[in-house]
């Protein structure tokens, strides 16, 4: 990857090929605009204190919430916001720190990423499936032996997402401040407005010294580890308390965790994906990977804490399993593209050759590349129909709630909106990358999402 002795300068981010230059484009679609960056820094905390209050406290109702909201607006907020406490900060550094010596040291194969937007080809460490282990063990052994109780992280639940957010803010500055003073490579640069800079970030790939990626250390290694964690200490939780685990928090929990696994089984697809390639390292990845990911992402297997609900034996084995299939179809096609890539479309799709496109961009330094575009299998029905899969794999982890609140479905709906969102800014994206070439592959599949539908 290249250093900061390539002396990146601001005229970086200027010259970016279209396809970068706009951060709006790169970030988002047109519609967030400034007004809404700012209102989603501000609401973003609000949200998962709020969201974590319904569930713990207003028994899941959201309409309790709506009440409470109507009659004391945000003193309200004020009035529920927990204080960050010893214990809460405590915790999250020893996390932080484990996972940071975690992603140092454990040994794993090395990955050379996609050539970035400079020409750069960072390198990375694929060993999160065996830290994710680790860490499950390391998690469990601890409870076994007595020198940490899970239960407690329910407990003390307000305090620990309310020093995330406190935490989180203060490394989004840092990281921001990192990014306009020692960028780690010419994958840098600012708009010139700090607004932008700071929720989309400076620097495509920061690290500390040479190897330790953050972008992949935030999302990864911190957020979805947390997630893992937040899943188990809620199943403890339950079991504790009621001395037993409802077959729904089974179900939910054990998909939660299958699809944590699969994440870092595939981490070499994932280091190709929209997050590790396009997005910039700022409040929109940093704080949605530290505090939105863990908060939001296990609040259906919250909810079933206080809510055992009992599905019995055959609806528990059909969503289980549905469940399963989401989780495996999402990946099987995730890895058609990966296998299709690597293998320059020699590998086969669903028993025969496999329609390419053969698609041209020019890079900002103005060097024309190629690559291939894959218009056959899964890739040939939707150009993103995996995220039927991931909305099918987060309705059917939710579901084992049944329909007595809305709160357990929020991740549900948020998820949904998140990636019509993103099939758009993607969309866009491509277009702005690969011209021609990405009209003739939507002609090809016009569909975005479902097949003949949408
Ligand atoms: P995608 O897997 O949708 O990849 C999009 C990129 O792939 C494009 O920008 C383009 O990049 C390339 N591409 C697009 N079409 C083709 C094609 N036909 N053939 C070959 N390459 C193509 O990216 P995501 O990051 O959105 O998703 C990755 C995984 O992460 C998915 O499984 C998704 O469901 C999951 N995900 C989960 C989220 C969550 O919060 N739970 C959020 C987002 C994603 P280029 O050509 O530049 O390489």
């Amino acid at each position: 990857m290249g250093r900061r002795s390539r002396t990146p300068t601001r005229k970086n981010y200027i010259e970016m090929s279209s396809y970068q230059k706009d951060p709006a484009l790169s970030a988002h679609s047109k519609r967030v605009n400034y007004i809404a960056m700012g209102c989603l820094i501000f609401l973003g905390p609000i949200i998962v204190v709020c969201l974590w209050h319904t569930i713990v406290n207003l028994d899941g109702s959201a309409l309790n919430m709506w009440k409470y909201w109507k009659t004391y607006n945000f003193e309200g907020v004020r009035k529920i916001w927990p204080m960050p406490s010893f214990y809460a900060c405590k915790l999250i550094v020893f996390f932080a720190v484990f996972e940071a010596l975690l992603q140092v040291y454990v040994p794993g194969e090395r990955h050379i990423g996609i050539v970035s937007p400079t020409g750069n080809r960072p390198m990375y460490k694929k060993n999160g499936f065996t830290c994710c282990v680790i860490t499950i063990f390391v998690y469990y052994f601890a409870y076994k032996e007595k020198h940490f109780n899970p239960a407690g992280v329910y407990d003390h639940l307000g305090e620990i997402y309310s020093a995330l957010i406190v935490i989180s803010m203060i490394v989004c500055c840092l990281v921001y401040l990192k990014g306009h003073t020692y960028p780690s490579s010419t994958d840098w640069g600012s708009c010139g407005n700090p607004l932008i800079d700071f929720y989309w970030g400076m620097e495509l790939y920061p690290r500390i010294g040479r190897d330790f990626d953050l972008k992949l250390y935030f999302i990864s290694r911190f957020g979805m580890m947390s997630w893992a964690c937040l899943v188990i200490s809620f199943v403890i939780k339950q079991w504790e308390q009621k001395g037993k685990v409802a077959d729904s928090m089974f179900v939910s929990s054990v998909l939660q965790l299958a699809y944590i696994f699969k994440f870092f089984w595939w981490e070499g697809g994932y280091l190709n994906t929209l997050s590790m390639m396009h997005d910039r390292a700022g409040f929109y990845t940093i704080w949605g990977a530290m505090v939105w990911l863990p908060a939001v992402y296990s609040s259906p297997v919250l909810y079933l804490v206080q809510h055992p609900v009992q599905l019995g034996r055959w609806v528990s084995i059909y969503v289980f399993f549905a469940g399963l299939l989401c989780i495996y179809t999402q990946y099987s096609i995730d890895w058609q593209r990966q296998e299709f890539r690597e293998t320059h479309a020699k590998a086969r799709v669903w028993g025969i050759n496999p329609v390419k496109i053969q698609a041209h961009y020019v890079t900002e330094k103005g060097e024309h590349k190629q690559t291939l575009l894959l218009a056959s299998g899964w890739w040939g029905l939707a150009r993103h129909v995996h995220y039927i899969f991931e909305i099918g794999s987060c309705f059917f982890w939710s579901i084992p709630a049944l329909f007595t609140h809305t709160s357990p479905y929020f991740f549900l709906l948020f998820l949904t909106f998140f990636l019509v969102d993103r099939v758009e800014r993607d969309d866009r994206r491509c277009k702005a990358k690969y011209m021609k070439f990405w009209d003739i592959y939507r002609k090809k599949v016009p569909n975005k999402i479902i097949p003949l539908i949408y």
